[in-house]
């Protein structure tokens, strides 16, 4: 069997030393406590799942689905940004259906970019961006997130050569994994940016329901004139409690959603039907599920970790957004020494920054997708353990 030149561009996989502690950790029963996944771990709130019980005994829903997605979906993202951002998108000819927002994502590489083009990504990252860039033969540029700069890209640090070649430019607010948001001057920044350099700017938009103390991150959108250069990838998985169901929309203008058409409807053939019609009520009918899950379940969480961690010695303040603490490692360690020693003293799993590019590294990340208590059980261990910042 011949592998593709692609499948060599993947970076080596970081964590088999961890996967081999936590295993080895499993088979002699300790109880592990992981902060290492960012997927909820409460169901799909109930409107949701009783609407997707109506949609799978209908018929009507078992056939192919149109491409673009139904009308019904496309008229619901519709309403769904004018009410949540103010923003006014045509559900014609503004919005394409994804199955979820990483088969868009990827996807998006194969519309827009061609081999040597750049693609400008932060780093640290989600690494889906800079595995497609690679894949389609175009050239990550890295622009590094630094802690005093709130984790947002500095674009006059790009250098003009770079800019010239550059196809992308990628933004993730509220941002995984650092947890940073985004004010809306930096995205009329940037979106004035792309806009000079002429290039298709794409903010992956997957945490702007995840938010606290009444915080409502802003679609790119909400900048005048963005729909010129830009294309939001919205996602249900993060801020429904829709992970599993595969369920997203891109939101563009009418030549941007034309030429994603093409990839798409030469790749796939759309989402099920009865998930697009779940997918209708999560986007219309959500609204107190999601501020009563942020108000009483996960900023609780994030505030007994914060808590917990500052306690040991860190000096972290709780981010407005996002399920992610992203924090520094004590002085000594490498963010795999880190992990690693977490894991083996403590029995929890924390993700070392790395994973996410470069920069990541000497950070790690945790995700509040445990209960408050056994958040509290994890600061105990980690305090017993003797682990603290310095
Ligand atoms: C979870 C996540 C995604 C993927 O979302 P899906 O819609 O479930 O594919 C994309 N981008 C970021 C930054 C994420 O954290």
């Amino acid at each position: 069997m011949k592998r593709s030149q692609r499948i060599a561009t993947v970076p080596p996989y970081l964590f088999a030393e961890i996967d081999k502690k936590k295993a080895a950790a499993i088979a002699s029963g300790v109880d592990i406590i992981s902060l290492g996944i960012g997927d909820h771990d409460n169901p799909t709130f109930p409107n949701i799942v009783k609407k997707m019980q109506q949609a799978v005994a209908d018929p009507a829903n078992h056939d192919y689905p149109p491409y673009e997605g139904t009308k019904e979906f496309r008229t619901a993202a519709s309403v769904f940004y004018k009410k949540r951002f103010g923003v006014e998108i045509d559900p014609a000819k503004n919005v394409l259906a994804l199955i979820g927002s990483k088969e868009g994502i990827a996807h998006s590489f194969l519309a827009f970019t061609d081999p040597g083009d750049i693609v400008l990504i932060p780093d640290p990252a989600y690494p889906v961006y800079a595995i497609w860039a690679k894949f389609v033969g175009a050239v990550p540029y890295y622009m590094t997130l630094e802690p005093q700069n709130g984790f947002i890209p500095d674009l006059k640090k790009i250098p003009a050569d770079v800019v010239k070649k550059a196809a992308m430019l990628w933004i993730n607010y509220p941002n995984n994994p650092t947890g940073a948001v985004a004010s809306i001057e930096f995205y009329k920044e940037v979106v004035a940016f792309c806009k000079k350099h002429n290039i298709l700017l794409c903010s992956d938009l997957s945490y702007s329901e995840l938010a606290f103390e009444g915080y409502k991150p802003p679609s790119i959108f909400e900048v005048p004139g963005a729909m010129d250069v830009a294309i939001e990838f919205y996602s249900l998985s993060k801020g429904f409690n829709m992970t599993g169901w595969r369920s997203a929309f891109a939101v563009g203008n009418e030549e941007v959603i034309k030429a994603f058409s093409i990839i798409k409807t030469n790749t796939d053939s759309g989402i099920f039907k009865a998930i697009q019609s779940a997918s209708v009520e999560a986007l219309l009918n959500s609204e107190k599920y999601c501020a009563e899950q942020n108000d009483k379940l996960i900023s609780k969480r994030r505030d007994a970790l914060v808590n917990g961690l500052n306690s040991l010695g860190w000096k972290i303040t709780s981010p407005k957004a996002t399920f992610y603490i992203w924090a520094p490692v004590p002085k000594g360690f490498t963010s795999l020494q880190f992990c690693a020693e977490v894991l083996e003293k403590c029995g929890i799993i924390i993700v070392p920054g790395n994973g996410y590019g470069a920069a990541g590294e000497g950070y790690f990340r945790a995700a509040v997708t445990v209960s408050e208590k056994r958040i509290k059980e994890a600061v105990l261990r980690m305090k017993k353990a003797g682990i603290h910042y310095s």
